[in-house]
């Protein structure tokens, strides 16, 4: 059994202009680090398909859909770029680059439900878990994991999955989209406060969330994921596992004051491992978020890699 890694070309394309941290460079960095380190070989490269808008719509309202590819493609016609906040902006390649990421999760999560591979690491963007049900927002437009959990469940049969979210802000657009369902599982951490300033109070019981202060440690991280996450991982007994893989939780990483560094991020994806092991037949799908600082990034993600993979 292999592990799968998913990405396209188009995912490169997307551009939110000059000095934003949500670069197209983020995927080279991560590509080159591979290969350097020869860990590609031990991954089996898959092409990112479009994701149907069914998928899309099992997660996202309808009318935000059409509004999004209806702007998307005007924006994709024109070649002007145009912000839909501050910080999340689109260019001619974003439509297609937004269905490629959403893409690569359901097919990821295919493949690994047909036993085509054990896991799968979606090495995408722009990412998704600032997504709401109805708003893009935070560099994300579909919220790629969400779509793909709802496709296990409501296409594929699943009736329990859980999602990880590592990345250092909070996911609110995933929270927005699974709270109160209770066929999903989401457990999280997160630098509190810091952009989107949100998940202190969960929004449902089926969810598990820990806002951290600035300069928490990975050692203090790993104790609180052990009392926090474990034991309800444990007892949900997720059928699957979706990880919304962010990096910017690295001590290097600007856009946060965390002080994670690649052995925590080895170290949590055992504990994930361990957990779809016994419950799940190995069964995870992870998808980028963020990670900002190119070097840390790549460096965790191939960490990630090495403990999915078991090289
Ligand atoms: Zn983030």
């Amino acid at each position: 059994m292999s592990t799968a890694f998913f990405s396209h070309a188009d995912c490169r394309r997307h551009d939110m202009g000059p000095g934003h941290p949500e670069c197209p460079q983020r995927l080279d960095a991560i590509d080159d680090h591979l290969i350097a380190t020869g860990l590609d070989v031990a991954l089996a490269r898959h092409e990112a398909p479009l994701v149907s808008m069914s998928d899309v719509e099992l997660a996202h309202a309808a009318a935000y859909v059409a509004n999004l590819k209806d702007l998307l493609e005007q924006v994709s016609a024109s070649g002007r770029t145009r912000a839909l906040d501050p910080d999340t902006i689109a260019c001619e390649h974003t439509w297609r680059a937004a269905l490629r990421a959403a893409g690569a999760a359901v097919a990821a999560t295919d493949l690994v439900l047909d036993g085509g591979a054990e896991n799968a690491f979606c090495s995408v963007r722009p990412p998704g878990h600032h997504a709401t049900r109805d708003e893009a927002m935070g560099f994300c437009f579909f919220n790629n994991v969400a779509i793909a959990a709802r496709h296990a469940l409501d296409v594929r049969g699943l009736q329990r999955v859980a999602i990880i979210d590592f990345d250092v802000h909070h996911g609110n657009g995933t929270e927005d989209i699974v709270a109160g369902d209770e066929r999903i599982l989401m457990a999280s951490f997160f630098q509190h406060p810091l952009y989107p300033y949100s998940g202190a109070v969960p929004k449902g019981t089926n969810m598990v969330n820990l806002p951290v202060p600035p300069y928490t440690r990975g050692g203090e991280l790993r104790e609180m994921i052990e009392a926090m996450w474990m034991p309800r991982l444990e007892a949900f007994r997720p059928q699957m596992l979706f990880v919304s893989a962010g990096f910017d939780a690295h001590r290097e990483d600007e856009l946060g004051q965390l002080g994670l560094v690649e052995a925590d991020y080895e170290w949590i994806t055992r504990r994930l491992k361990d957990v779809a092991e016994r419950h799940a037949r190995g069964r995870i799908v992870s998808c980028l978020e963020g990670g900002y600082s190119l070097s840390a990034l790549a460096r965790s993600v191939a960490a990630h890699l090495r403990v999915l993979a078991g090289v």
